[in-house]
């Protein structure tokens, strides 16, 4: 059999990987998107793919899922394996990103009939279950990383295969983390992803205490704080800390995280925690806030604003910022992950953003706090190490993650390693 990577090889982004067995069926693993800046980019080369026999979806995010309807376009069938809570979640995140490319007028692609199709070709899965299906058997697995995540183990030609997607071994107020089992030790390939390949990620109690201190500071001396999040994960964990907050301070929630909330909520998922206190802080103590009338309104006395997007590229966020930024009582904290040329990279790094495309300086206090859904350094070694797998491929990194990753494989494992590129083709 062979691996063909079409994407997410020395990149963080586009997710997709080929398996094409020896009676030549093929397989992928996540049909990812990219964006970049004016428009996006889908994986290379599956354009020529004349028919597939079945896409394992491991989660819901865009970079995994978002390529998904341009297969339906052009009208190739094939099964799209996938738990529940991804499928319901991936609609509305494909439904909203095909109504904003369009706002934008990216070229998409595809068109709003591929997105039913989609729907249509999907077969749910449950976690913990042996499947069969053509030459292959496969079993999804608990991945810790978001609502529905999933590692991907396969059986194909007398060989045991495990796409890990992206997960996390530590237990997050949201998750419950992936944990080692022994089907997934001494598996001939591990392909594993890599985000955090380069460093360790701060513990999370001691970064969570830090969070709400920040908070408490800043509306003790009389600042509102406002919360850019990913409307999946981040959101929610952001929701279930501030239940841990001592104040009145009213708490608004604004963006699609609504949506997804509400249906993280509808599932009986046993991976997600702290559902009753999520429940609790959506339905009760939160307010909802969906149009710019509500908006002022919740901006004329002092409030905690919980908004999308995360990286402040767009998303009603920018409308609070617009009218925090200037004061230096306020705060905003950045959640996790900032991208190299968005907007909160820009006011990490240089102390700007670009409101309504001007650059603008910002007053308001700014704070970083290294939330994650993704393993770290450490912990990712260690897993590795315990599966201790004949073949490692480390991709959906960075060039220095991958590498850092390889050069300590290559000294410390007992596997044949590899770091694909982009079109590459690895034969086992
Ligand atoms: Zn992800």
């Amino acid at each position: 059999m062979d691996l063909i990577f079409h994407g997410g090889a020395s990149e963080v982004g586009r997710s997709c990987i080929e398996l094409r067995t020896d009676k030549g069926n093929k397989y992928l693993f996540d049909v990812g998107i990219k964006f970049k800046p004016g428009g996006l980019l889908f994986p290379e080369n599956v354009r020529d793919i004349k028919e597939f026999d079945g896409v394992f979806l491991s989660h819901a995010h865009l970079d995994h899922s978002g390529g998904l309807p341009l297969f339906e376009h052009r009208n190739l069938e094939g099964p799209i394996f996938c738990t529940r809570q991804t499928f319901g979640i991936t609609k509305i995140l494909l439904k909203d990103s095909f109504k904003i490319h369009r706002i934008k007028n990216f070229h998409v692609a595809y068109n709003n009939t591929d997105l039913k199709k989609v729907r249509d070709d999907t077969r749910l899965v449950s976690f913990d279950k042996w499947y069969r299906h053509k030459d292959l058997r496969f079993k999804y697995l608990n991945a810790g990383h978001i609502p529905g995540s999933a590692m991907i183990l396969v059986e194909v030609e007398n060989k045991r295969l495990l796409y890990t997607a992206d997960f996390n071994t530590k237990k997050t107020p949201l998750m419950f983390n992936t944990v080692m089992s022994n089907e997934r030790k001494n598996v001939d390939v591990l392909i594993t992803e890599s985000t955090y390949g380069y460093r360790d990620l701060p513990d999370r109690p001691d970064l969570i205490k830090k969070f709400l201190k920040k908070i408490k500071e800043t509306l003790d001396r009389g600042g509102s704080v406002l919360i850019p999040v990913f409307a999946l994960g981040r959101a929610q964990e952001t929701l279930i800390l501030l239940n841990e907050l001592d104040s009145d301070v009213p708490i608004y929630l604004d963006g699609m995280a609504k949506q997804i909330t509400r249906k993280i909520l509808a599932n009986k998922s046993k991976f997600v925690d702290n559902k009753e206190i999520l429940r609790k802080m959506f339905y009760e103590r939160v307010k909802w806030v969906s149009s710019e009338r509500k908006r002022k309104h919740a901006l004329k006395k002092q409030g905690i604003y919980v908004s999308t997007s995360g990286m402040l590229q767009g998303g009603p966020v920018l409308n609070y910022l617009k009218e925090l930024w200037h004061n230096e009582k306020n705060l905003v904290c950045l959640m996790g992950f900032q991208a190299k040329n968005s907007n909160g990279r820009h006011l990490l790094e240089e102390g700007y953003v670009y409101l309504d495309g001007w650059k603008t300086e910002v007053k308001c206090e700014v704070e970083k706090f290294d939330f994650s859904g993704h393993v770290g350094r450490e912990d990712l070694q260690k897993y590795v190490t315990e599966i201790n797998p004949k073949h490692v491929i480390f991709q959906h990194g960075d060039e220095e993650s991958v590498n850092a990753l390889k050069d300590w494989a290559e000294q410390n494992l007992d596997a044949k390693v590899y770091v694909p590129r982009i079109n590459d083709k690895y034969s086992l």
